[in-house]
């Protein structure tokens, strides 16, 4: 049995470069991290190679006394890290990853075609939501149920509630989903329990984005006022690639959500559940439970501020204004200028973020903004000193970008990225000297 590098040096190779990458570059997509190495050895260990479909103590087949063990003692430590109450809440983590695990949820309380509310993708939302164009069911979530997005107040960058609750009144769902992959403010609970409440219909968190954040306090919790919370367990949770469901152990509208949740992640929707995956987010649940993790998360938060505050300096739009959380949202529309040329002339600067959609867009193949999240620098270390630098460092992008386009002859989005990426791009040598400082 050969080790990788003998075994398969090509996938080596690239493994290595992607390191590299990873190691060089200023991590600023708002949904990424870096694991520890903790977690990385349990997600590259013999747990890989058990099928264990079922749930602890009722699986189909033999061999399973110590994936049972580890399953549970997962359980276990997703309650304690949330705070949970057992006897309360309960939690399946075998999802595959967030949007399975949505996915899981509407299938376990819903029928075909029942009504749902999530965020608009364009205002933040997140693909498994609901997405749907007017042309298009984009998400398999708006092919099989009865999409109507809630919205931004475009105005204000937040949340539109009174518009949400005036659209539920007539649309009348069955589920109000909170939650989203691009909103730098918290959500209201209180106000969509009590949204939920006058229409009969649950309440969902997908907390995949601020999870980390919600298990070290540093936002506001969403198991006081939900019925069940689903997030994936790679993003600020900072752990393997997965997801979870938590979900309240009485029945809600008349579901027993544990029969109906545990039955649709298995035998509904998945087969063997990944253990080696598994193992990993027990892992990264005990490390959740340390000081050091709400350390971290405060840092995240405070760092995120940092950098908020030094593109307000640096005279740059937010989508409402600023961050309670990990992310921000730079409107780059007053600039003249995109998310999508901004992404590409950071990536060559080895300053990795994604374009973005922002309130009132037209395109989302050209969005007019780019989003910046702290979670996978504040891993590296990086504090509030570093992050007003990060903030110095994209305007000096947004800047070449803004040359760049004056000197391209076409106005196409391609006719840009064929202009930056030929030899002879006159500004290469400011691209150059941006790398540098960042590397
Ligand atoms: N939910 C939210 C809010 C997200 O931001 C994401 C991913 O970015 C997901 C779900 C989906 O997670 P995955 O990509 O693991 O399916």
């Amino acid at each position: 049995d050969y080790g990788l590098s003998e075994a398969d040096p090509e996938v080596r190779a690239i493994i290595d470069k992607e390191k590299d990458r990873q190691f060089k570059s200023l991590e600023l997509i708002a949904s990424e991290n870096f694991t520890s190495r903790a977690v990385m050895e349990a997600v590259g260990s013999c747990l890989t190679n058990k099928y264990s479909e079922g749930l602890p103590g009722r699986r189909y087949y033999g061999g399973n006394e110590y994936i049972d063990e580890l399953e549970i003692l997962c359980q276990d430590r997703a309650l304690e890290a949330f705070h949970l109450d057992g006897k309360k809440w309960g939690v399946n983590v075998q999802p595959l990853s967030g949007s399975p695990a949505n996915f899981e949820v509407y299938t376990a309380i819903l029928k075909p075609h029942d009504r749902i509310m999530g965020l608009d993708l364009p205002h933040g939302g997140h693909l498994s939501h609901g997405f749907m164009t007017p042309k298009r069911r984009v998400s398999g979530t708006s092919v099989y149920f009865e999409s109507m997005p809630y919205r931004l107040d475009e105005s204000t960058g937040l949340v539109d509630y009174d518009m949400l609750e005036k659209t539920a009144n007539l649309f009348r769902p069955k589920l109000i989903i909170a939650g989203a992959s691009a909103y730098p403010r918290d959500f209201n609970y209180p106000r969509m329990r009590k949204i939920a409440d006058t229409v009969g219909a649950f309440l969902m968190m997908d907390m995949a984005h601020i999870s980390g954040l919600i298990a070290a306090s540093v936002v506001a919790n969403p198991f006081d006022y939900c019925d069940v919370v689903t997030t994936t367990t790679h993003k600020s949770l900072r752990g393997p690639r997965g997801g979870m469901i938590f979900f309240k152990k009485d029945p809600v509208l008349g579901i027993d959500l544990e029969s109906a949740i545990n039955n649709a992640v298995f035998p509904g929707l998945q087969g063997g559940p990944h253990n080696h995956t598994i193992g990993g987010l027990a892992v990264c649940l005990k490390l959740a439970q340390s000081p050091k993790f709400k350390i971290y998360q405060n840092q995240v938060v405070s760092n995120c501020g940092a950098l908020v505050g030094q593109l307000i300096e640096h005279g740059y739009k937010l989508v409402s204004g600023g961050s309670d959380n990990h992310l921000v949202l730079v409107d780059l529309r007053p600039l003249g200028i995109d998310g999508a040329r901004v992404e590409k002339i950071l990536d060559m600067a080895s300053i990795t973020l994604n374009k973005n959609s922002v309130p009132g867009d037209k395109s989302a193949l050209v969005p007019g903004g780019i989003r910046i999240g702290s979670p996978a620098m504040t891993t590296r270390g990086l504090q509030e000193g570093e992050f007003i630098l990060i903030a110095d460092l994209i305007h000096e992008g947004v800047q070449i970008t803004l040359e760049a386009k004056n000197l391209v002859s076409g106005s196409k989005l391609q006719d840009f990225m064929q202009f930056v990426s030929s030899p002879d791009f006159p500004l290469i040598n400011q691209v150059s000297a941006l790398r540098k400082k960042v590397e």
